[in-house]
């Protein structure tokens, strides 16, 4: 499903981000990537939605490869591939209903059909009957149920998630996380970055430490690894 192999990201102020990556995610999969602060964890997730380019090297994400691909074909890219961010990055004058549908309207769907969805994913996340609600009035855990109800709303393979809880108390945190192993459950592959050890170490899934731009631990059911 995400296939890389000897990636290196210099970035154009020389700072080596990735530093020969490769690495095998299969369809379905949970990853979890961990590691110090700067240490490459962004700049991986990054390449993976073509938010970033490689510097070098072959990235592969279902049939398409990232490093021959047209920047314009990047929208074909982001319907299989979903990102949830830490910090929601909601549209602050839409609606939540809006912000959810906008994501199904840019890629041609027909209203009947969108709305339909809209409400599917909403009812996922548990927040149908906010759906009038702007995100202001939301708190920081609904806004980012949100945030996940748009990411899925076009049914991606694959789920980016960049410190989804960073910014959540404990509680709302496990919330998230247990819509993130529902959506993994229904078959998405999800590869989320994360500070947040209890998480990694309750919640069993593959573990990636990057560390210098490099993968330097690569477990099934591994630990968070640092303290945390
Ligand atoms: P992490 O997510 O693990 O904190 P990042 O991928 O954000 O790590 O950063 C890895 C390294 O690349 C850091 O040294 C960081 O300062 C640098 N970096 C990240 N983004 C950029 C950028 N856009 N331009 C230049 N340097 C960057
Ligand atoms: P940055 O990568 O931007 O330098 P940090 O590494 O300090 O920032 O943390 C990124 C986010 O992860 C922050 O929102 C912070 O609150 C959260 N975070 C950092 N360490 C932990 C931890 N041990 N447990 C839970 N959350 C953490």
């Amino acid at each position: 499903m995400i296939e890389m192999l000897n990636v290196y990201k210099k970035y154009p102020n020389g700072i080596t981000a990735a530093n020969g990556l490769s690495v095998r995610i299969e369809q379905g999969e949970f990853v979890y990537v961990v590691g110090p602060s700067g240490a490459g964890k962004s700049t991986f997730i990054k390449m993976i939605y073509r938010e970033e380019r490689a510097s070098k090297g072959t990235i592969k994400v279902g049939d398409f490869d990232l490093i021959t691909m047209r920047d314009k074909q990047v929208p074909y890219l982001r319907r299989h591939v979903g990102v949830v961010f830490q910090d929601y990055k909601l549209l602050p004058r839409l609606t939540v209903y809006e912000n959810i549908a906008y994501a199904m309207e840019v890629v041609e769907k027909n209203p009947r059909m969108i709305k339909k969805r809209v409400l599917e994913v909403l009812d996922l996340v548990g927040l149908k009957h906010k759906v009038r609600m702007f995100p202001t009035e939301l708190s920081g855990g609904e806004q980012q149920r949100i945030s996940i109800a748009r990411a899925i709303v076009n049914m991606p393979r694959v789920l980016i998630a960049d410190e989804p809880t960073g910014n959540l108390d404990p509680d709302t945190s496990w919330e998230i996380m247990n819509i993130l192993d529902e959506i993994n459950r229904q078959g998405t592959t999800i590869v989320m970055a994360t500070h947040n050890s209890q998480i990694v170490n309750v919640m069993k899934h593959r573990v990636l430490a990057v560390e210098n731009g490099r993968i330097v631990r690569d477990e099934l059911g591994g630990d968070y690894g640092y303290e945390g």
